[in-house]
Formats: C-alpha cells, structure tokens, sequence
C-alpha cells in the first residue's frame, strides 16, 4: 500500500502536482476498495470519515486529476453513475467487467484475452488498438440456477 501510494505520488510530481493530504486521503480510499468500482459520491463519503474537512468539490477535481493522469479509469455501467477504477500496475490493457443483471455484482477479468480480436481490428480496419473498455452484462454465478443449487446442496 505505502509504495503504491510512493509511485503514484511520484506519477503526481511528474506532472508537477503535488500529492496534499486531500489527494492523499482520495487515493488511500481507491487501495482500500481496489474493486468496489466507486461513484465519485461514494469516495466522497469514505474520504470524510477519514479527513472531515474535505469538500465534494476536492473529492471531484482529485478523481479527475487522476483520471488524467491515468492512475484511475473513469468506467459507466450504463447506469449513467461514473465510477472510477484503479488501473493495475503494468497492465497494458484495461481489465474486463462482467456485471450481473440480476443482483448488480461486478467482477473483473485481469486476462486481456482479446489478442486475436485487436489483430483482425487492427488488420482490418487499419486502427492501432491503445486500449479497450469491454463490459459483459449477463447473470452471475452467484444468481444462475447452478449457483442456487450449490448453495442449496451445501
Ligand atoms: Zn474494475
Ligand atoms: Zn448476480
């Protein structure tokens, strides 16, 4: 946690920002909830309990500083909430979501398995692939009729 917080501080001073207790407070709540996908409302209210004088406004300009500079990713689910990620260190792609239709969970897919699609995209229409948002909607194991019945059974 501490050398993350290191590096991304280093990433700030890069682009001559500097990483003040508010920043500070921001990013330790986007480590504490690594996969929680939060709505800027959300860290909003885990950065209070933590430094009580911070204002929204802050919690937003932060969440768009890091945007900027790449340390989270702004992602929508289609429910017109931004939500904001961390990106994983050294991952050249964006993960992938699976978000259930049924009881909302998101799950995350760290395998970049999109190799042979961004070849043909790439040959095909002459575009050089940077990154990718790929979001599956669809029901989850916890919610499928094979997932009841485990839990039935056991
Ligand atoms: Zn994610
Ligand atoms: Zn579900």
């Amino acid at each position: 946690m501490e050398s993350r917080i290191d590096r991304i501080k280093k990433q700030l001073h890069n682009a001559n920002y500097k990483l003040t207790p508010q920043r500070e407070a921001t990013v330790r709540v986007l480590l504490e909830h690594e996969e929680a996908h939060l709505s800027a409302e959300d860290v909003y209210l885990l950065v209070k309990e933590k430094a009580p004088e911070i204002g929204l406004a802050t919690v937003y300009r932060t969440l768009e500083l890091l945007t900027e500079l790449k340390v989270v990713d702004k992602i929508n689910f289609g429910d017109g909430v931004s939500r904001f990620d961390l990106r994983q260190e050294g991952a050249a792609h964006f993960h992938h979501h699976l978000v259930c239709i049924e009881c909302g969970a998101v799950d995350e897919i760290q395998e970049d398995l999109l190799g042979d699609v961004e070849q043909i995209v790439e040959d095909r229409w002459n575009f050089k692939i940077k990154d990718h948002r790929l979001t599956f909607h669809g029901i989850c194991w916890r919610c499928s009729d094979e997932g009841q019945e485990e839990a039935e059974r056991t």
